[in-house]
């Protein structure tokens, strides 16, 4: 039995989806105490007890403390199982970290498995689906692991009814570097506008073609259908052996160029740190790497983020990580994790 404390590092959601995926891979009971304690509203919140129900049904887990709000949860898993689910959220949560949850735990379970998820795809604070599509599963393919995705519906906040499927498979890890990448990326803008003006997303697109001298055919605006209104502005950057997605959220009161100059500044700290990963797909490549017994990407200086996921990884799995600053390349890092 492992015993977590909830607020370590950035005592975010993180801790409890890490500890939850590695104990369904392990077979680790845990007990998790302060959970969420580093944030306004502490505790589970409807996008993490989905996460939680979703993970006790794949490993047929034993849970206390399931509850909004509930600050502790102790979770036993029985038995992993492959096979066919359905999770919605029930509001605009993000399913794409409810994936993230489960996905270890069914990339470890014998046989295939599908998996239906109802709420937001497009959230604040999460991957949006488009980066699972083209920056996480493409590096997760390398490391043999296969994460198919098919999206039906976009979910926005707050209205929600976002609808997609997740096919997996048994992966067969092996280790792989991200190390170097081409110097000039390819662009691809996608501009998703879902009951919002069309102006605005050629406002946005307007803003991306002058900040990073896009071409007008690198930028795509594509009216979607949704329940309720939504705006996104996802920016793909083909680095070669890997493709990186950064992406902002319209919001009420904030101006379209403001949308989209978020999109270009992260862009530009990528471009011009010259690392092929940015800083959200390398917390997410964490756990992936240490499944695979090892593995190192070049990066951004590691955000608490990711320090604090390496922090719960190492306290499930027999392995080290290592984040190193490039006396070479200031400003650009190595993470590296191998067997301990
Ligand atoms: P809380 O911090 O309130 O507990 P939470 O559980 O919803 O929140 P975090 O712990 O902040 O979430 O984790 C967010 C996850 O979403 C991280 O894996 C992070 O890399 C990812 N993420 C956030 N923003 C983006 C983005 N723009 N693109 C890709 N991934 C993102």
């Amino acid at each position: 039995m492992l015993y977590l404390d909830g607020s370590q590092g950035e005592g975010g959601g993180q801790v409890l989806r890490t500890a939850l995926g590695l104990s369904l891979v392990t077979g680790t009971a845990f007990v998790i105490e302060k959970i969420r304690a580093g944030r306004e509203q502490p505790g589970l919140k409807r996008q993490h007890l989905t996460a939680v129900l979703a993970a006790a049904e794949v490993g047929s887990a034993q849970v206390e403390g399931a509850t909004l709000g509930s600050m502790r949860l102790a979770f036993k898993p029985k038995a992993l199982r492959a096979g066919d689910y359905r999770f919605a959220i029930g509001t605009a949560g993000s399913t794409t970290l409810v994936l993230q949850t489960i996905l270890p735990a069914l990339l470890a379970a014998d046989g295939p498995s599908t998996v239906e998820l109802v709420g937001g795809t497009h959230n604040p604070m999460a991957p949006p689906f488009d980066f699972l599509q083209h920056a996480f599963a493409p590096v997760l393919h390398r490391m043999g692991a296969s994460l198919g995705l098919q999206l039906r519906t976009h979910g926005f906040y707050p209205a929600g009814g976002g609808q997609w499927r997740a096919t997996i498979a048994k992966a067969a890890w092996t280790p792989c570097e991200l190390l170097t990448r081409q110097e000039k990326p390819q662009f691809r803008a996608r501009i998703v506008l879902a009951k919002i003006p069309q102006h605005v997303g050629e406002r946005e697109a307007a803003t991306l073609r002058a900040r990073l001298g896009l071409r007008g055919d690198e930028v795509t605006i594509e009216e979607v259908a949704s329940v309720g209104p939504g705006n996104v502005v996802m920016l793909r950057l083909g680095f070669g052996a890997v493709t990186e997605v950064v992406s902002a959220l319209g919001e009420r009161s904030v101006r379209a160029e403001d949308v989209a100059a978020q999109v270009a500044d992260e862009a530009g700290t990528l471009l011009a740190a010259n690392v092929p990963v940015g800083e959200h797909l390398a917390d997410q490549l964490l756990i992936p790497m240490a499944l695979a017994g090892g593995g190192a990407f070049r990066t951004l200086p590691p955000s608490r983020h990711t320090t604090t996921n390496a922090q719960v990884i190492e306290q499930f799995l027999p392995v080290l990580f290592t984040m190193r600053e490039d006396q070479r390349q200031p400003g650009s890092w190595v993470v590296s994790v191998r067997p301990r």
